[in-house]
């Protein structure tokens, strides 16, 4: 996407493919790239129209590009999709010197939100929606709430100020004559309120009653919400991550990522006549380290051995995470002999490093395997050799380098 954003977006029939296959891989709703510079919104169908600052359609687009974050989950109504409620991630891009090249991301139809809010309505008679600190409703049942605003109902509109205070949870007020009772819960991974209201004639005679009723039933439903909505949002923030290039944790480059670049290599290789190698390697009782001083520590150990491999590595070699305790190095450029002497250097920075035992409160080691690319090697056939001589070193006693047969 970077490259082609960069190449002045010639052929449009690329991107749409490729955010056809995001779309229809990961089964979403729609998948989405706005450019910073032609402002052209580019969908899997193709290119769908010119975003404009004067468009409130737009807005979302201009308000996101002014955040500092990479990205959010924003839930919207779109127009181009029958004005359907989306829940939309939004992730930024950017150039090598960091200037924002455009906005990609998908969206997802969240009927079931719907299918919940009716669930709530008709079984228990409250209506449930969401609302931002302002008291715009941004999630309520379509066809039944047509509040898009507290603002627009006086009794309602008093109680905004009080809604964002944390210690105020239940509130009273008076519709057309009748009682209703109104308690919100703040969702942080939606920055928004849920509001669960209930009519107080609704539940029994007896006001008093229905009073306590409400409170307990209410906390119970928003509580059930709150987990449904961060479940929700959780997965959809593991999908972003699979298709991130970047692991989070150490920044480094992902498994995903290594494997591409591997690939692109090893087709090279055959054209350069060029050296290749790999090292991988495993932290050795690295389970302890999480046990005994907790699992931040042994978060800050995955950093802290992330910037000792980007300060032994070169700059032109290609260093990933593979998997949770596990790294592996693409030496470009190098033989057998000069990958085990890189591997060993690895090795010795790691289990000298002052720093890292300070964190970890012992000496931090790690076993390491090495080979070089042979000319019949696929990239499967390269991590079965590595990782045997990787598994050689844990099993000859760990802290060592193990070059492959
Ligand atoms: P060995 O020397 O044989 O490699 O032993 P080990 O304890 O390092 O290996 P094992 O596979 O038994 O345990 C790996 C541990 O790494 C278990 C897992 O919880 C931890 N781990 C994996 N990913 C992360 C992570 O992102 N953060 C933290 N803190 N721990 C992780
Ligand atoms: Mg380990
Ligand atoms: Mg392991």
């Amino acid at each position: 996407m970077k490259d082609w954003l960069a190449h002045e977006e010639s052929d449009v029939s690329q991107i749409t493919q490729y955010l056809g296959t995001i779309k229809n891989k990961y089964n979403m709703f729609t998948a989405f790239l706005v450019s910073e510079k032609s402002h052209n919104y580019y969908t899997a169908n193709g290119f769908l129209e010119k975003i404009d600052i004067n468009n409130e359609h737009n807005d979302w687009y201009f308000s996101f590009r002014d955040k500092a974050e990479q990205s959010e989950v924003n839930i919207d109504y779109n127009k181009h999709m029958g004005e359907a409620l989306i829940m939309f991630i939004n992730h930024k891009i950017y150039d090598d010197n960091n200037n924002m090249l455009g906005a990609t991301g998908i969206g997802l139809k969240t009927s079931y939100i719907n299918e919940m809010l009716k669930f709530f309505r008709e079984r228990f008679n409250f209506s449930v929606y969401f609302i931002n600190t302002s008291g715009q409703v941004f999630i309520a049942e379509q066809e039944v709430n047509s509040l898009t605003h507290l603002n627009q109902h006086e009794e309602l509109s008093r109680l905004i100020p009080d809604i964002t205070k944390p210690d105020k949870q239940l509130f009273e007020y008076t519709m057309n004559g009748e009682a209703y009772l109104l308690t919100k819960k703040y969702v942080p991974e939606l920055d928004l309120y849920v509001v669960v209201e209930a009519k107080v004639d609704n539940f029994t005679q007896s006001v008093q009653e229905a009073f306590y009723f409400n409170i307990i039933v209410s906390v119970l439903i928003t509580l059930l919400i709150t987990i449904i909505v961060v479940l929700y949002v959780r997965k959809i923030h593991g999908k972003l991550n699979e298709l991130a290039s970047n692991d989070s944790l150490t920044d480094l480059p992902n498994r995903r990522t290594f494997y591409s670049r591997l690939e692109h290599f090893i087709v090279m290789k055959k054209r350069r006549q060029q050296e290749l190698a790999v090292v991988f390697f495993d932290i050795d009782d690295f389970k302890k380290v999480n046990d005994v001083e907790g699992h931040d520590v042994g978060d800050g150990v995955l950093i802290k051995i992330a910037d000792i491999l980007k300060t032994t590595i070169r700059t032109s070699d290609f260093i990933a995470r593979w998997g949770g305790e596990e790294f592996i190095i693409l030496l470009i450029d190098t033989k057998s002999e000069d990958a085990l002497k890189i591997a060993e250097q690895v090795r010795q920075n790691i289990e000298n490093n002052a720093e890292l035992k300070h964190q970890a409160q012992k000496t931090v080691t790690v076993s390491l395997g090495v080979t070089e690319v042979r000319d019949n090697d696929d990239a499967d056939s390269l991590f079965k050799r590595v990782d045997d001589a990787l598994y050689q070193a844990k099993r000859t006693g760990k802290n060592r380098v193990v070059v492959a047969k």
